[in-house]
Formats: structure tokens, C-alpha cells, sequence
């Protein structure tokens, strides 16, 4: 395909407000797509040249591109500065400053100019390279490139989407499952499309995990108390629940690399862990999974989460690995050495992770014991709680690991605090309000946020949030919101609202509240007979969860559970 059809493609992709429309662009697009083609489209439509755990960054920032714009078209930087800030959108400058034809360039010339700008050391050389990829360009075509480039091309186009655009693509939304399934294996759409294409559905459903595709995490439902524990799952194994940074390890020879919850690539951030898996760990390729939890040497106390965090930073990682060691709670192990274990049962994986694990590492197997008594249960609770662990975890024994899920085979039982709800409540932002009184010198004084809905793959509102914030982190969160904001609401984003500023859904941040509530003003769980969830005072807590996409945001139907558990708890 050529990129100029591309464009147009992403063209209207942009100016839809309407999901099912948006799929339908999809479907139509990919159906031209030959294998050549079909992963570079499908990265770039989601604004990426690669999958993000590859960790590769274009590192162009607006600076340059100016200078790659002003250069190419022979127009003054200032002028270039002007126009940029009557607009906030480099993308329209450079459909403004483009004059030429372009050289008709394929998606496939396209996409390797923009790996090779990756991969180009040297602002001035990186600046050369942009500069002779907008020569061969258009201006529809230098528009989206350009928001490419810089990491703004949002087409409001997601994950979800595209798998029901390559279901429909292979016949209908029943095949969208296998392509879930594969996709849930390897966290790379590219690799996915490529496959369909190259070996159809059969292909598809022989999917198996390989080692560097993280394997999207599974996660757990929670409940309010150990009686339901049993009563799920019966006889189980049960854990302690370290409040840490939850790591996917990935052997292969000598090659390490790490991956966090959300698929980020991490490995720089741990170089402790990497070299232990190097030095202990005898067997050629392995992925494993586990809790890194940073602890006080003297007194062997864990630190919270807050603290194992600072590790993802850029500079003076092995200083500050150094002064807060870590340790690795292993609780899962999904690959051995050619041997795909996410459909074993768990107590096959964990009794093989307990077996080839090294003794006297930084990697031990988290605390476990199997039983089916409620008593036993709630006591490690309390005596996990009291050793300022978050709670426990139970694993039903026979369940596979279910990649990208979230379910009743993993329960979470966490402390709860008192005249709050038992869970805080993860909600992403969606908008802003300018706000009133002290605020309005700040230009924000309360955030929009949404939960995700998996089955319509929108985000539907909750909550408006206007507490929990220092002025500081107000005044950084607005930095960062008119960043990503939009003309309109986001196409994806369900709402009665009016928001001051619509944002692209991107920023997660936990809340806490007094009780969930049904409100008229809000879409999460609104049906035609009942109206949609709220909260009662929100409060934010931490500031933006990076370790989760929009999409990692709690669901609709989790609220849901909540809602029927806070009935539940305060009849009794
Ligand atoms: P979730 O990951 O379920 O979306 P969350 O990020 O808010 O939610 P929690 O609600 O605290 O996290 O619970 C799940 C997380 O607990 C896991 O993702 C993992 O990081 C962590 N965890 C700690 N100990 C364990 C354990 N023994 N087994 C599995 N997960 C554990």
C-alpha cells in the first residue's frame, strides 16, 4: 500500500466520533494490506513503530522536529514556533508548510525511514534523516508522520479494536477469541496480523508463547473475606501479597530482558535481578514471573511500593539498587526450555518453579501453603496484614494461567481501611474541569475519570475526582493533560458530561472513596432501567499510575461486584 492511502485511512480514523465506524475503516484498510505490510500498518495506526516493550524510542522531541520543519521548508524557525502555537498540533504545521508532491512512497519505504531516525545517533543526523523523509512526502502524509514522530498520533484506535478488525477480516467477530488468545501470548498485534495472513486461523490457534513476547499478566478478582475464598475455589494454594513491582522474567542463553505489569520493558531498571538469573539459573530459557519487593537490610522490612518504584529512572539505577536491595517473590513459571506451561495447572507450575529455583538468591519462591479451611486462611491474613504485607493471594490449583484475564482462578484479599471501600478503585482521565475558587488560578480544579468497558472497548464515566492532590501535582498533572488534549471528546470515551478539556484516555490514577453509588450523571453501568455508577468522595492516592495502560483501568463489571459486595457487607 501506498503510505498516501494510509494516510487517508488515518484521516478519517481521526474524524470519526463513532466506534463502529471506526472498526469499519479497519476492516476495509487491513483487508488491503499485504504481508509486507500488515504489521507496519498495525503499529503505526497505534502511533508505534514497534511493539513498546522493545523499548524503542524515536527520542525526536518537538525541538527538533521544529528544526527538521523549519529546514525542509525553508521557513523561519520563529514562523515555524508561530504556527505551532496557534495550532498545538505540529502535525497541522507541517501539513501547513508542506508544498511539494512527495515520491509516492510505500508504507514499507515509509516505515523504514522512521526505524532508521530511531536508530540514528546524533540530533544533527536525526534531523538530516527527517528532513529528507518529509522531502518525499505530502502534506496529508507529513501531517501524521510528523505526530508519529513526536508520539501524538492518536487516532483513538486501540487494542480491542483492531483485534475486531482482523476478526472481521477472517470472516466475523466469532474468530475474534483465537486472535485474542494469540495476541494475549506475545503483547505484539504486528506479529499477530502477520500470522493471520501468512497461515490464517490455523495458524493463529497453534499460537504459542516464545520467548521476548511478554505474556500479558493474568489478574485477580477480589473478594471481602476468606469464607468466599473457599467457597470458590475450595482446596487452594494460598500466598502472601507483597505490595512490589510485578516483574516477567525472559531467558534465552544469555540474554535477560524484563518486562512490568503493563509490558514495559524494565531491564535496565534491574540489574540485580538480571545478573542473579544469569549467575543461578542453569537452564537455557525460562519465563518466570514474580513480585520485586525493595526491604531494609537491617531490619528486614519491606518497603512500600512507592519506594520499589523510584528504581525506574534514568540515571544511578545500580546506586539506588545498591542502597534498597530487592528481592524477587517467583510465583509463576509459564515457559521451560521449549516447553509452553501457561496451560498447565498451577500446581504443576508452581511445584516446577519450587524445583528450579537457586537456593541463596535474591530469587525465592513468595510464601504459599494449600488448604481449604477458612480458619487457616483468615489467620495468615492477619498475620500477613500485621507484618505490613498487603493481604494474600489464592491460585486455584487445576486452573491454566490465563493470559490477559482477569478471573476467579486468581483471588486477591487486601486490608481494608476503615469507612472506605475495601479496594481503592483504579479510573482513568478522561477530562478536566477548569474549577472554581482557589483552583481557577490553577486552570483545573477536578479531574473526569472513567472506568474501561472490555465488551464495547470504551471508557464509560465514574467519577469527577477534586481531591488528593498537592497544588504542585495539580499544577504537574495539567502540564501533562494539555499535552494529550483533544478538540472533542475521544471517540471512545461514553459520557453525559461536558468536560472543560477532553484528554486522550491515557493516565491511570487510584482513588479511594467512601462507597460506590448510583448516579444519574454518569455511564459506567447505565442501563435503560438503572442509572450508572458513581463514587462517594473520591480522593486520589499516589499520583499517576505508570505501571498501567488506560485499558488496565478497573472495569465496569468489577465496580459492579464491588457495588453487590457493599450491599452484601452492610445487610449482614
Ligand atoms: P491488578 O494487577 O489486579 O489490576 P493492582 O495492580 O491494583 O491490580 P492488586 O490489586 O494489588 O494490584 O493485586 C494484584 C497484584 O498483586 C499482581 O498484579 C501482583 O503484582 C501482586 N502480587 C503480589 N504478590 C503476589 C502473589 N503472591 N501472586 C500474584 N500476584 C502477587
Amino acid at each position: 500500500m501506498k503510505f498516501k492511502e494510509l494516510s487517508q485511512y488515518f484521516q478519517r480514523l481521526e474524524e470519526t466520533t463513532s466506534r463502529l465506524e471506526m472498526s469499519n475503516i479497519l476492516a476495509d484498510m487491513l483487508g488491503k494490506a499485504t504481508y509486507e505490510d500488515i504489521d507496519k500498518m498495525v503499529y503505526l495506526t497505534l502511533g508505534e513503530i514497534l511493539p513498546p516493550f522493545r523499548g524503542i524510542e524515536l527520542g525526536v522531541s518537538e525541538k527538533l522536529m521544529t528544526e527538521a520543519l523549519s529546514k525542509s521548508s525553508n521557513t523561519k524557525i520563529s514562523e515555524v514556533e508561530k504556527l505551532y502555537k496557534l495550532t498545538g498540533d505540529l502535525g497541522e504545521v507541517a501539513y501547513k508548510l508542506v508544498n511539494w508532491e512527495g515520491r509516492d512512497l510505500t508504507v514499507g519505504q515509509v516505515y523504514d525511514e522512521i526505524l532508521d531516525i530511531a536508530t540514528t545517533r546524533g540530533t544533527k543526523d536525526k534531523v538530516l534523516r527527517i528532513m529528507s523523509l518529509l522531502k518525499g512526502l505530502s502534506n496529508l502524509e507529513a501531517k501524521y508522520i510528523t505526530r508519529i514522530i513526536v508520539g501524538r498520533l492518536r487516532l483513538g484506535v486501540g487494542d480491542a479494536t483492531l483485534i475486531e478488525a482482523l476478526a472481521n477480516l477472517v470472516g466475523g467477530k466469532e474468530h475474534k477469541t483465537d486472535i485474542e488468545r494469540a495476541y494475549n501470548l506475545c503483547s505484539d498485534l504486528g506479529l499477530v496480523a502477520k500470522t493471520l495472513i501468512q497461515k490464517g486461523l490455523e495458524g493463529i490457534r497453534s499460537f504459542k508463547v516464545q520467548v521476548g513476547y511478554p505474556i500479558r499478566m493474568a489478574l485477580a478478582e477480589r473478594v471481602t473475606n476468606a469464607e468466599e475464598i473457599v467457597r470458590r475455589l475450595g482446596r487452594c494454594a494460598v500466598e502472601a501479597k507483597y505490595d512490589g513491582f510485578r516483574l516477567q522474567v525472559h531467558k534465552k542463553d544469555k540474554d535477560v530482558e524484563i518486562y512490568s505489569r503493563n509490558l514495559e520493558r524494565m531491564t535496565d531498571m534491574f540489574p540485580d535481578v538480571k545478573s542473579a538469573i544469569l549467575q543461578h539459573i542453569k537452564f537455557r530459557e525460562l519465563v518466570l514471573e514474580g513480585e520485586a519487593i525493595t526491604y531494609n537490610e537491617e531490619t528486614g522490612e519491606f518497603y512500600p511500593f512507592q519506594i520499589t518504584i523510584q528504581r525506574k529512572r534514568k540515571y544511578g539505577v545500580y546506586e539506588y539498587a545498591k542502597e534498597f536491595p530487592l528481592k524477587l517473590f517467583a510465583f509463576d513459571l509459564l515457559y521451560l526450555e521449549g516447553e509452553d506451561f501457561t496451560s498447565k495447572p498451577f500446581i504443576d507450575r508452581r511445584r516446577k518453579l519450587e524445583e528450579i529455583l537457586p537456593k541463596n538468591s535474591l530469587i525465592l519462591p513468595s510464601e504459599m501453603f494449600i488448604t481449604d479451611s477458612v480458619k487457616e486462611i483468615e489467620r495468615f491474613f492477619e498475620d500477613a496484614v500485621a507484618r505490613g504485607l498487603e493481604g494474600i493471594m489464592a491460585k486455584r490449583l487445576d486452573a491454566p494461567y490465563t493470559a490477559g484475564s482477569r478471573n476467579f482462578n486468581w483471588i486477591k484479599l487486601k486490608r481494608s481501611y476503615k469507612g472506605s471501600l475495601a479496594d481503592t478503585i483504579d479510573v482513568v482521565i478522561v477530562g478536566y474541569f477548569y474549577g472554581k475558587g482557589s483552583r481557577a488560578k490553577l486552570g483545573i480544579g477536578a479531574l473526569l475519570t472513567a472506568l474501561y468497558d472490555p465488551a464495547t472497548d470504551t471508557f464509560k464515566t465514574v467519577s469527577k475526582v477534586g481531591s488528593g492532590f498537592t497544588e504542585e501535582e495539580w499544577i504537574k498533572l495539567k502540564e501533562m493533560l494539555d499535552e494529550i488534549k483533544l478538540p472533542h471528546r475521544h471517540a471512545r470515551v461514553d459520557s453525559l458530561l461536558e468536560a472543560d478539556v477532553w484528554v486522550e484516555p491515557k493516565y491511570v490514577i487510584t482513588v479511594n472513596a467512601d462507597e460506590i453509588t448510583r448516579s444519574p450523571l454518569h455511564t459506567a453501568g447505565r442501563t435503560t432501567e438503572e442509572p450508572g455508577f458513581a463514587l462517594r468522595f473520591p480522593r486520589a492516592v499516589g499520583f499517576i499510575r505508570s505501571d498501567k495502560r488506560a485499558e488496565d483501568a478497573n472495569t465496569v463489571e468489577e465496580i459492579e461486584n464491588m457495588y453487590k459486595m457493599q450491599k452484601r457487607v452492610s445487610v449482614e
